[in-house]
């Protein structure tokens, strides 16, 4: 399966804005964003003037990035949220936040999307009391998300659950800290999501 292997802080950099995508490092001085908070490569420091298409494909880098997301799937998640009901933009967040690694860090099982899809691909995660090991299933209301009970001692769990004490869970989630358990309330708003994101500019991109 394909995947991203370059160093992630130089998606950051690029949108220009945190992604959080490592976790607890980014709340730290150690974010190369403090540090470093222009684009990577030697023309990094250059002002950019951006054409439409330059500020939407920027819209859609940065929504893949913050969800982990390749081309091939988010126009496929692109293609059902165009299928479904309601205003495109909306319902594609809303695709990407039923994914099982996104449910698995709002819950605070993880301390990063990134790291919630490797504790799902691992097998430690099971939803409505069966292991579900890909990362990209999708999640309905009603769902009890959890983590298997031989791997509730791990360490990466218990540090990500001390430091998801710092961030509110959504709404449209119920959290039981203790039984390492989740339930899907309803399925989540744009509002939900919370991202700097103007998902519009994701539907005139790929509308063309
Ligand atoms: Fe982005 Fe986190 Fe790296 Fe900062 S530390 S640049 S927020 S991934």
């Amino acid at each position: 399966m394909a995947r991203y292997t370059d160093a992630v802080c130089k998606l950051c950099r690029r949108e220009g804005i945190k992604l959080f995508l490592k976790g607890d490092r980014c709340h730290t001085t150690k974010c190369a964003i403090d540090k470093r908070g222009y684009a990577p490569g030697q023309h990094g420091q250059r002002r950019v003037r951006r054409s439409d298409y330059g500020l939407q494909l920027r819209e859609k880098q940065k929504m893949k990035r913050i969800y982990g997301v390749l081309e091939g799937q988010f126009r496929r998640y692109f293609q059902m949220a165009t299928q479904q009901r309601g205003i495109t933009g909306e319902n594609l967040v809303r695709l990407l936040e039923q994914r099982l690694d996104n449910v698995v860090h709002r819950l605070g099982f993880a301390a990063s999307r990134a790291a919630a899809r490797l504790l799902t691909r691992h097998g430690h995660i099971q939803v409505n009391g069966q292991k579900v090991d890909i990362p990209s299933a999708l999640v309905r209301v009603g769902d009890v998300v959890q983590v298997r009970p031989a791997s509730r001692e791990l360490t990466a769990i218990r540090q990500a659950l001390e430091s998801a004490k710092k961030r509110p869970t959504p709404a449209w989630l119920e959290v039981d800290p203790g039984g390492l358990k989740g339930t899907i309330r309803s399925l989540p708003t744009r509002e939900d999501a919370g991202l700097p994101v103007e998902e519009h500019l994701i539907v005139a991109l790929y509308s063309k």
